[in-house]
């Protein structure tokens, strides 16, 4: 039977408000994490990974509280931390430790190794200053070092070293959770191994639940137990490690898996590729946050496209959602020779040169799909934006942009957030043309 989780997230969101002049008038908000919900058992390894910038630093900041958080709940031992006054958060602060990345920021330059491994240990009430000396001395000896590296100052370690150190104070005041804010990734892959095994051994001996984050899916796969991909602020799939790994279920999850570095030539041509970039937190995505640029995203219903087209298709068409100046493709025309003058171009090349640009094929194989892009495009061209994202629109939103997905248990044993995933769900409304 998994015992009581140790910890308990529940759709936890940190914000940050983008202000505005003097008055600081809110004008938007980053929704750097919005609306996660895990649970770590103790001693378990959980994993938290995603590409830079969605949010896994301010989610290891929130549910330690070291950011208060815009809403949600962080369960800790059946208690919920958001609640907790000064008394509260100093006991939590015993039992739930953190770590850095950058172990050179980490430490006071004026302080003594010994004496920066011992402050929690003051700071929590221990007076005996030689007891204190023992307790870190032991513990400098456990994470590698030695015990008369106490009184030697922290410029004289390499980063190595310095994040053996992280992790002997973190582990001082003998804390029920480390949560490890990409511990390795500044250090040379050898020194990651080392410190990687160094962690495990001690994890098990100290009984310590981890929450383990990193941008490399590598490194997450050697460590954790499972693993949470997030994206945009969500998690989009959790599951065990090796299911994770052997069964991804989320596109995005296979798109991470396949870009992880192989020497393999034959997997190298397995990478997916991604369109376009990651959006803005501050205003993301309608429906799966990932639709703008998921290689799998559902195709419409009511057209028998191929999905490389409909991704295609649909990026011309979310393109021109966010608003096209066709006098822009004019110009360029005009620069490559097509025309004399702006006005001289053909309504024909100016649609071509856009299909171009977007990959998208002179016809496309549905010819439904194609009398509906084709006639968009013409309202385009001929100036009538509005017109040109209706009848876009109306042909080609699907589930993907319209509705939310929910992290759903698949057979395969992973959670991921898709439609795809989720059978359950219509994929299409009814079509509404006749
Ligand atoms: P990660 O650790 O995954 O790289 P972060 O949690 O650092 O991501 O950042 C998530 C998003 O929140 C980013 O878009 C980042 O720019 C934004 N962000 C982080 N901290 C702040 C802050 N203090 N104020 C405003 N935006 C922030
Ligand atoms: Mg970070």
């Amino acid at each position: 039977m998994p015992s009581d989780p140790l910890l308990s997230v529940r759709d936890l969101k940190k914000h940050y408000p983008i202000t505005q002049g003097v008055l600081k008038k809110e004008v938007g908000r980053v929704k750097a994490v919005d609306g996660i919900s895990f649970d770590v058992t103790p001693g378990e390894t959980l994993g938290i990974v995603g590409e830079s910038g969605c949010g896994k630093s301010t989610a290891a900041a929130s549910l330690l509280r070291l950011e208060d958080p815009t809403g949600g709940a962080v369960v800790f031992d059946g208690d919920d931390i958001t609640d907790y006054d000064d008394a509260g958060l100093k006991r939590f602060r015993r039992r739930a430790q953190m770590m850095f990345q950058d172990p050179s920021s980490s430490f006071d330059p004026r302080m003594s190794v010994g004496e920066s491994v011992a402050e929690p240990l003051a700071i929590h009430g221990m007076r005996d200053r030689r007891r204190r000396r023992r307790i870190v001395e032991n513990l400098l000896e456990r994470v590698g070092l030695s015990a008369s590296d106490f009184d030697r100052y922290p410029h004289e370690f390499s980063g190595g070293q310095k994040q053996r150190i992280a992790l002997a104070r973190a582990l001082v005041l003998n804390p029920d959770l480390v949560v490890a804010d990409e511990p390795v990734s500044a250090l040379d892959v050898s020194i990651q191994a080392e410190i990687i095994s160094l962690m495990r051994g001690l994890q098990a001996e100290f009984g310590l639940a981890i929450v383990f984050i990193s941008h490399d899916l590598s490194v997450v796969r050697e460590v954790c137990d499972r693993v949470a991909v997030m994206y945009l602020g969500e998690i989009v799939e959790i599951a065990e490690t090796e299911t994770l790994f052997d069964d991804p279920q989320h596109p995005y999850t296979r798109a991470l898996i396949s870009s992880i570095p192989t020497p393999d030539p034959a997997r190298r041509d397995e990478r997916v590729e991604l369109s376009g970039d990651v959006p803005s937190p501050s205003n993301p995505p309608s429906g799966c946050r990932f639709h703008t640029r998921c290689p799998e995203v559902i195709p419409p219903e009511q057209f028998d496209l191929e999905q490389r087209e409909w991704r295609h298709v649909l990026d011309l068409r979310l393109r021109i959602d966010k608003g096209i100046d066709v006098d822009d493709v004019r110009a360029f025309l005009v620069a490559e020779d097509v025309a004399d003058a702006p006005e001289a171009v053909p309504d024909a090349a100016v649609e071509r040169e856009l299909r171009r640009e977007f990959d998208v094929p002179d016809a496309l194989s549905d010819r439904a799909a194609e009398e509906t892009l084709s006639s968009g495009l013409s309202a385009l061209v001929a100036g009538d934006l509005e017109q040109a994202r209706r009848t876009l629109d109306e042909a080609f939103t699907t589930v993907c942009e319209r509705e939310h997905p929910e992290l759903e248990r698949t057979a395969s044993g992973s959670e991921p957030a898709c439609h795809l995933a989720t059978e359950s769900v219509a994929i299409d409304p009814p079509a509404n043309h006749d």
